[in-house]
């Protein structure tokens, strides 16, 4: 038997066999010189690429046809692409003149092509660049004999073991299937993590060799929330979790009869308790949690989960759907926060070395205005349907509010003209993920309907951690006295100007923090649907006016570690 430590990311208890999944790593291209002999081996090479390329996507569009339209369109596209005689004459003429193996070629021919694209205003032309890099993937791995294994297609039980797995990766697999989570790399407050918690599947991740430990079919015990992983347990290791497991159970169906009492003190201050969401089938569930409404739906993943721009009809259907599922509780749809962590594409990392700190969430809309709009028309469309609210994700300033505002007016205009209704009583906030947000609330609230805090963000940019590394994820501590100030002078400065402060990021959903937020003063907590439960707990059995005395002395500590050992003592 051996213990495995890593990051607890989402809780729970299972005990299950592993499934090493280690494709997620692009493999290293090879190159080297072939002779002019050699040249027409590689070119039927090629050829025999692509047909199997082909016969693969035959197969994938086949396979999703219940998935229609818009997927369906990719793989006749992608097919298109593969047997496209300029790109294999292309292919043809370098090997001839270059006398490079094909796989290198192949990479070559297409880097430079999507380049090119990227770069073009057009945006069809930059989708194209796209389908180019994904296409000419396809081929490589055929050369390569590299069969990508789909973990849509997961057909039993297993506790996936995997370097790092994206966000698009999470959202594709098939995840009745996927009963726990354990990765070598990530950190609590990453995007993968935030899926995993919103999917219900008890994860560690920065489990340091995990992939090299752990072979395929192993025994293992995950423990989320203490972040262990216990490879081949003994007989009395294993008795003891499977009694854990039942006690979890009993725990969690007990909180869930809190559902339908409010989140109030013992001296009665009210706060609201909202989930978050990523994926629109999720809304169905909230009520059963005891969400008040949704504080923050991530828009972004409806992009991913296809890989390409979601057109305004799709965009409009799945917003109406989430509204219509709250039957009139608030709705807080955050526009896109693609970049970052959450790309459309893999080019689009190629682009940034900093990509945090580029062209992702608000930057990334006001650079393509016309799919910003597109998104702000679909959500207005929607809101007919309900109570909705709009959020601007990583605003840094106000000329940056001020100019999603425009945008937002400039789609209620075309809305108007199309003879398109949409509700009037829209409130729009900001989110504070940002120092230089905090900094300038003051001027933020004045323009604002209510600020969100977004503490994964705030913390990262504030602290200076990567919020995915986790190496470094032992100094993302939300205790730290600049996180402390941070967060109370944006709840002063949203009181000061009238409005209501509150907060999405995974720390609303912590428990020990629960107390001090709320002597803090946030007026609303939106986490992961299955925290709220317990969140709703401690709310209940605390005295507001204690919370504020915590508070107070929790922001005269200089230390993070006295401000934990504090909340420690405190329930
Ligand atoms: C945050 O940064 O805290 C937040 C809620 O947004 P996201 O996690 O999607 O970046
Ligand atoms: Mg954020």
């Amino acid at each position: 038997m051996k213990i495995l430590s890593g990051l607890s990311v989402a809780q729970g208890i299972v005990i299950g066999t592993a499934m090493l999944y280690l494709e997620d790593d692009y493999p290293e291209i090879p190159r080297y010189t072939v002779s002019g002999d050699q040249v027409s081996g590689e070119l039927d090479r090629f050829a025999r690429a692509v047909k199997d390329a082909a016969e693969e996507l035959c197969a994938l569009k086949e396979n999703s046809r219940e998935v229609k339209g818009r997927q369906n369109a990719i793989f006749d596209a992608h097919l298109l692409m593969v047997e496209d005689p300029d790109f294999h004459y292309q292919i043809q003429v370098r090997i001839e003149s270059e006398y490079e193996n094909i796989e290198w070629i192949v990479w070559e021919v297409a880097r430079e092509l999507t380049q090119k694209l990227m770069v073009s205003p057009d945006p069809y032309l930059r989708e194209r660049a796209v389908d180019i890099a994904d296409v000419s993937r396809r081929i490589i791995n055929h050369l390569m004999g590299i069969k990508r294994f789909s973990l849509a297609s997961l057909d039993r039980d297993v506790i996936l073991v995997a370097n790092n797995l994206l966000p698009s990766d999470a959202l594709s697999m098939n995840k009745s299937r996927v009963k726990a989570l354990v990765m070598n790399m990530g950190s609590p407050t990453s995007h993968t993590a935030i899926l995993a918690k919103a999917f219900g599947i008890p994860s560690v991740f920065g489990v340091s060799g995990a992939t090299r430990k752990i072979t395929a079919d192993d025994i293992l015990i995950v423990d989320g929330g203490k972040g262990k992983v216990i490879l081949d347990p003994d007989e009395e290791t294993l008795e003891r979790y499977k009694g854990s497991v039942a006690d979890y159970q009993k725990n969690f169906a007990q909180l869930l009869g809190l559902g339908e009492f409010p989140a109030e003190t013992m001296d009665g201050h009210r706060v609201a308790l909202k989930a978050n969401i990523e994926i629109p089938g999720e809304a169905e569930e909230l009520f059963r949690y005891g969400a008040e409404g949704i504080g923050l739906y991530r828009s972004e993943f409806l992009f991913m989960q296809s890989g390409q721009n979601a057109d305004e009809e799709t965009q409009y259907q799945a917003y109406r759907s989430v509204i219509r599922a709250m039957k009139g509780k608030p709705v807080t749809i955050r526009t896109v926060d693609l970049g970052g962590d959450k790309l459309l594409s893999s080019l689009q990392t190629a682009q940034e070395s900093n990509p945090l700190l580029g062209c992702r969430a608000i930057r990334f809309s006001l650079s393509l205005p016309e799919m910003f709009k597109t998104q702000l028309r679909a959500i207005l469309r929607a809101s007919v349907e309900g109570q909705v609210k709009i959020m601007f994700p990583m605003i840094s300033g106000i000329e940056e509010l001020e100019e999603a505002v425009s945008i937002l007016e400039e789609a209620k205009g075309e809305c108007r003209r199309r003879a398109q209704a949409y509700a009037d009583t829209i409130e729009v906030g900001t989110m504070i993920e940002t120092p230089a947000a905090v900094m300038t609330a003051d001027y933020l609230a004045e323009r604002s309907d209510f600020f969100s805090i977004g503490t994964n963000d705030l913390i990262q940019y504030a602290l200076a951690v990567d919020r995915g590394n986790e190496k470094v994820s032992y100094l993302a501590q939300p205790t730290h006295p600049a996180v402390l100030r941070l967060i109370k002078a944006t709840i002063d400065s949203a009181h000061a100007a009238g409005i209501s402060a509150a907060m999405c990021g995974e720390l609303a959903g912590d428990l020990p923090m629960a107390p001090l937020l709320l002597g803090l003063g946030l007026d609303e907590f939106s986490m992961t649907a299955i925290s709220i439960p317990a969140v709703k707990h401690i709310i209940r059995s605390v005295n507001y006016e204690k919370c504020r005395d915590l508070a107070y002395e929790a922001l005269n500590c200089p230390s993070w570690k006295q401000v934990r050992t504090l909340l420690e003592n405190w329930m």
